[in-house]
């Protein structure tokens, strides 16, 4: 990527020290840097005069400068002080810790000012100053500029990161292109370079939302590649696995239940895939409790059936061991040699069942990410599935084993999403969909609710020996999860003298597993937790589930959850409660856009064309973790472009794709996909 993996210690002022704290923030060189997208731009407060100033509310003053001095501060440093007249009027300013401000005010001088007033007798605390002249221009150009304001970086001062980002623009400046001119031509999109600069140093916020844009295309561009390449990759000669009849029948024996007429086709496509000399590479998409595992665990056992080892991995240790143990029930007393590998079991434990596997002492390994390890070898693993993959680049890892012979791939999906976004991140996967339930089962039923009704609907479910589920969003910037903050503030009030547990990703994994296993065995009635609970935890007693501040999670993710309510004999139902309006604002009516987005689910039950509506409304950056990284979340991209965006960058990643685009260029893309969070793809809920 020439000049942009310049390492940064290479500009001016970034020496040991510096160099440690950009470090540990993940940046190290000039790409790192460019990438790191403002959180958002502030505008500079509106123009005041001295008489107009209120109390606290930040405003720009204009006037002459009568008396500049730079005085020592109690605590270190200096500080600006200054008197400003305005006509007859006069106000002092001070500018803390900016005593070198010194040498570009002098008495006399027409500046702006911008800060806020404390009220009666306090001075106008300056945070920004401007000697504008008479020219009205300029004074026009300092009160309508865009400041980006970047994520903190401790000891690297806001300042000098818009100087190191000046210097790392000018070295990048008139870099090619990684993306061919004619398709950016063709898409109205700046060049990488402008880019970059539009989006650090904005004169507008066109130009912000320009630049924005060409950085979303291109996150959108390398994922698409990525998933297209890791899908390719997989291809390959492969051992052909064909079963009996009569030994399917004994397999599909050991399922506690009768497959449904569509799990048995998703069932006979998946062994005529298994029966090829080629590589398997199957996405299985279907619906929430549509019965996935099931599907799954017989293709596993027709591979161990023709003395194939297979590897079912799952996103999380909670599930790799749900899934162990389901997997442990249906074949008890068979011969079948179950072993597990999660980041949970100490590394002495891994590298036996490491060897086990390569001696082909264990038919069946149930693990997470890490059982892909390079250390992990198989005697001869004949069939990897993959459990919600998208919840991690499960595909590329795996296509990074690069073997000679392929084992079978299957991805398991409950993400209904339209075709470009599948394309976009799994690449041109066949596609098996399950579309009914099982036998009887309905959607759990989700209603727009209060805190009142949700409630009593819960605490009547508990009385008649149910289980419920309280779900509050995920906030990245709280150090205490507010299913801890809010839900022990219930857990006294409206959920007083019913037994509460507590689910989050910031506990250890052994207190997550004790409060899934306690509420699974009834020794807790309500499980209070983050929307981790989302995929694959099967509780058949739970019946309500409670979900507090719904808007600020996806459709999808919301159709997720109810998934996780009614999955046994009686019917879910779900409360969705939107954000409490702040106070003294009034309640949300219902053309308010989050109750209008939450009503959908109310009527709506394919989760499919959910996910579409939600696409349309919030673009495809949420789908993609592109929101999470900054670029394209702080500007409103018009969202009929974001949507429009994703099949051009489908499109133009199988056009580069198909001519083998020049390998630096594609370099470029994976290089850009990494640093802006690797190739995973995770529904972003929370705000
Ligand atoms: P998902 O597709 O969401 O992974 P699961 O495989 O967990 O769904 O299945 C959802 C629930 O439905 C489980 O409790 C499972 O035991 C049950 N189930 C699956 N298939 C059938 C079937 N054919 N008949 C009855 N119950 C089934
Ligand atoms: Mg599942």
């Amino acid at each position: 990527m020439g000049p942009f993996s310049t390492p940064l210690v290479e500009l001016h002022g970034v020496g040991p020290a510096r160099s440690a704290s950009l470090t540990e923030r993940g940046l190290e060189t000039l790409v790192d840097l460019l990438l790191l997208a403002p959180l958002r731009y502030d505008v500079p407060p509106p123009r005041r005069s001295i008489v107009d100033l209120a109390p606290k509310v930040p405003a720009t003053l204009v006037g002459e400068v009568i008396s500049a001095r730079k005085v020592k501060q109690r605590r270190g440093g200096t500080f600006l002080d200054l008197t400003l007249s305005e006509g007859a009027e006069r106000i002092r300013v001070c500018l803390w810790n900016r005593g070198w401000l010194k040498d570009r005010v002098q008495k006399g001088d027409r500046v702006a000012v911008s800060g806020t007033w404390a009220g009666n007798g306090s001075a106008f605390s300056g945070s920004a100053i401007e000697v504008v002249g008479e020219s009205a221009e300029v004074l026009e150009s300092w009160l309508s500029r865009l400041e980006p304001i970047h994520p903190k970086i401790p000891g690297v001062a806001e300042g000098t990161l818009r100087r190191l980002l000046t210097e790392a623009l000018a070295r990048v400046a008139g870099m090619p292109d990684p993306l061919p001119e004619c398709h950016r031509v063709r898409l109205g999109l700046p060049t990488l370079t402008e880019a970059l600069a539009l989006v650090h140093q904005p004169s507008s916020r066109e130009d912000a939302e320009r630049g924005g844009a060409r950085l979303l295309f291109d996150r959108l561009l390398s994922l698409a590649l990525g998933a297209r390449s890791a899908s390719s990759k997989l291809e390959g000669p492969a051992i052909p696995m064909s079963v009996s009849e009569a030994v399917m029948e004994r397999i599909l024996a050991r399922l506690p239940f009768k497959l449904t007429k569509e799990q048995n086709e998703a069932v006979s496509t998946i062994l005529s895939d298994l029966a090829q000399p080629l590589a398997m590479r199957r996405l299985l998409l279907g619906d929430v409790g549509s019965g996935k595992t099931a599907v799954a665990v017989a293709a596993i056992l027709a591979a161990v059936a023709t003395r194939q080892q297979a590897m079912l991995i799952a996103p999380t240790d909670v599930l790799a061991n749900q899934h162990a143990t389901l997997l442990r029930t249906w074949l008890a007393g068979s011969r079948v040699r179950l072993g597990t590998m999660t980041s949970r079991e100490p590394r002495a434990i891994r590298r036996s069942t490491a060897v086990a596997l390569a001696k082909g002492e264990i038919d069946i390994l149930v693990g997470t990410h890490v059982a892909l390890g390079a250390e992990v070898a198989f005697q001869k693993l004949g069939l990897v599935v993959v459990d919600e993959q998208h919840r991690f680049g499960v595909l590329q890892r795996l296509a990074a084993r690069g073997k000679a012979i392929r084992p079978h791939v299957l991805a398991l999906s409950a993400t209904p999403i339209p075709r470009s976004l599948a394309l976009a991140l799994f690449g041109d996967l066949p596609m098996t969909r399950i579309a009914a339930r099982p036998h009887g089962r309905q959607t759990p039923k989700a209603i727009v609710s209060s805190l009142t009704v949700a409630y009593d609907a819960l605490l009547a479910a508990v009385k008649q020996g149910n289980r419920a589920f309280v779900v509050f969003p995920t906030i990245a910037s709280e150090s205490t999860p507010s299913v801890e903050r809010e839900g022990r503030l219930r857990a006294k009030s409206v959920l007083n003298g019913v037994r509460v547990g507590y689910l989050h990703g910031k506990l250890p994994y052994e207190e997550q597993a004790a409060a899934l296993d306690a509420f699974r065995r009834g020794e807790t009635d309500v499980l209070v937790a983050t929307s981790m609970i989302e995929v694959g935890v099967d509780i058949p007693q739970a019946t309500v589930m409670v979900v507090e501040g719904a808007d600020r999670f996806g459709l999808a993710s919301l159709h997720q959850l109810r998934g996780r309510v009614g999955r046994g004999a009686l019917p879910g139902t779900v409360h969705l409660i939107p954000t409490p309006r702040p106070k003294g604002q009034p309640p949300r009516g219902d053309t308010d856009p989050a109750i209008v987005r939450l009503k959908l689910l109310e009527r709506e039950n394919d989760g499919f064309r959910l996910a579409e509506a939600d696409l349309l409304m919030r673009g495809p950056g949420d789908w993609c973790g592109v929101r999470q990284h900054g670029f394209g979340g702080s500007l409103p991209l018009a969202e009929g472009r974001d949507l429009g965006f994703l099949d051009a960058a489908e499109q133009v990643a199988s056009i580069l794709h198909a001519e083998r685009y020049d390998e630096d260029h594609i370099g470029w893309y994976s290089g850009l996909a990494e640093r802006l969070g690797g190739l995973r793809f995770e529904p972003k809920d929370a705000v």
